[in-house]
Parts: structure tokens; sequence; C-alpha cells
């Protein structure tokens, strides 16, 4: 007889920004948009996973969160083009920048969810590890 109930869903686990082993600790001890910054827990507080898997990891991070704004960049460059039709490089340059700005904590969390989540190799879901103690 094999138990499933103690299994969590991939998505709403990354929406949340859950642990990636167990999908119950959070990766972050604040809110995402808020006057200090976002702080992140060094370790998970239901598995005790070490979430910098090592020292400088989350450097990588950089790398994804620059995918992000690449690609937040041109779907907002072709939106503002279809909806406006504006040649006006102003136009672009205004409305881009002022949305990656507002978007920068939400590359910043989600950058490092997803390296955790799909980028390390040999960290994964270990349903047990979702049980209560
Ligand atoms: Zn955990």
């Amino acid at each position: 007889m094999e138990n499933t109930n103690y299994k969590l869903a991939a998505w709403p686990a990354i929406v949340h920004a859950k642990c990636p082993r167990c999908r119950r600790g959070d990766m972050f001890a604040n809110s995402m948009y808020g006057f200090h910054g976002q702080e992140m827990n060094k370790t998970c507080s239901h598995c005790n996973l070490s979430f910098e898997r090592e020292p400088g990891y989350f450097y990588v991070a950089m790398f994804v969160s620059y995918a992000f704004n690449v690609a937040e960049m041109v779907t907002l460059a072709v939106a503002i083009s279809v909806l406006t039709g504006s040649h006006n490089p102003w136009v672009y340059c205004g409305i881009i920048l002022g949305v990656v700005v507002l978007l920068a904590p939400f590359n910043f969390r989600y950058s490092r969810v997803l390296l955790l989540h799909w980028l390390t190799p040999g960290l994964h879901y270990v349903p047990e590890m979702s049980k209560d103690h």
C-alpha cells in the first residue's frame, strides 16, 4: 500500500517559494515587496536543507535573473509595439525601465526559486520530507 497523502504539488511550492526538498518550509523570511529588502532563510525550517548549496551559489541566480529580464523586456517591447504602434524609442525605454524596476524583487525571488527547484543537480523533491515531524 502506497500512501501519497503527504505528496505536495510542484507549482504551489514554486509560486509560494517553498523549500525544493520538502515543499513545506519557506525559502524567504519576509514578503516580496517591503522596505527592508528580501531576507532569505539559511536553512529550511521544516527539513533543515541548506538553501545556499555552496558559498556564492546564488551568483548563478544572477544569470537566471538576467534571462528573466531579457524575456520580460522582449515581451514588453512586442506588447508596446502591438498596443501603441509607437516608433518613439523613449516610449519603449520609459515603460520597459519602469516595469523592470517594478519586477526586480520578483526576479530576485524567482530566479533563486527556479535555480533550486529546477537547475540544481541532485536536489529533488523528497515526499517523505513533507511529513509532519
Ligand atoms: Zn525543506
